[in-house]
């Protein structure tokens, strides 16, 4: 089995490392990574450049661009083949709700299953990075769980959310969807050293909400969770609400 290894924190981050040494027990791996921080980056392609790949060892690499970019250049430009299963992580911070729209780590995910290739996005709830090491053993047994499953979904990824409590600690497996996050006051503003006022975004305060079986419910319990997404984002049960509005008229 090919591996492919990418994250968003950039190819120095403690997850990816640790990713990366659990993906060896399972398969080849290749690791393709941005060469800085890309967090937040969304699903974001860089088309308004040439990228520069730098070979870091076999099979290791470090583009200047996003996660997105990393895959898009693994499966066409630098592989020997496409690999069999894309795995991103492991992200430093959670990412669930709404957090996978702006996450670089599940887009990674995202754009394999956009490529046919089957994708796990990984992420640790926790503050602690160096934690992350200590989940490898459990990340390698639900990882062969999941992947030499002859039904993996072609059109599906799984976004993983590890708790932040010690892997001892675990109470268990969820099968989760989406919760709701709520941002309040993320935008603060400042001035700079020539006292010109800018905004940063970011920080302000977190709201959850959503239903007992969503993601941080199970993460916040204790519980490692597991969402599969699908990236058709097609509201289906407006489709007949919206069709009785008769907004073809006149044509
Ligand atoms: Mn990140």
């Amino acid at each position: 089995m090919i591996i492919l290894c990418t994250n968003d924190d950039g190819h120095e981050a403690r997850g990816l490392r640790v990713l990366a040494d659990v993906a060896r027990t399972l398969g080849a791996v290749w690791t393709v990574a941005p060469d800085r921080e890309q967090s937040a980056s969304s699903h974001a392609l860089s088309l308004d450049r040439p990228l520069t790949v730098a070979a870091a060892g076999p099979r290791v690499y470090h583009v200047d661009g996003t996660p997105t970019d990393c895959v898009l250049l693994a499966v066409e430009a630098l592989l020997e083949r496409p690999p069999d299963v894309v795995l991103s992580g492991v992200n430093h911070g959670s990412n669930m709700g709404e957090d996978v729209l702006y996450s670089g780590t599940v887009a990674a995910a995202m754009e394999a299953t956009l490529l046919g290739i089957p994708a796990v996005a990984i992420s640790y709830a926790g503050q602690d990075p160096a934690a992350i090491a200590a989940y490898g053993p459990w990340l390698e047994r639900l990882l062969r769980d999941l992947l030499v499953r002859g039904d993996f979904p072609r059109d599906a990824l799984f976004n993983i959310n590890l708790p932040a409590v010690a892997p001892e600690r675990v109470r268990g497996v969820r099968i989760t969807r989406l919760g709701r996050r709520i941002y309040t006051e993320s935008v603060a503003r400042d001035r700079d050293g020539s006292g010109r006022v800018v905004y940063r975004i970011g920080g302000g305060r977190t709201h959850w909400s959503g239903r007992a079986d969503s993601d941080f419910r199970a993460v916040e319990a204790g519980y490692v969770s597991i969402t599969p997404l699908h990236l058709d984002l097609t509201h289906v049960e407006l489709l007949a609400t919206v069709s009785g509005w008769t907004l073809d008229r006149g044509w």
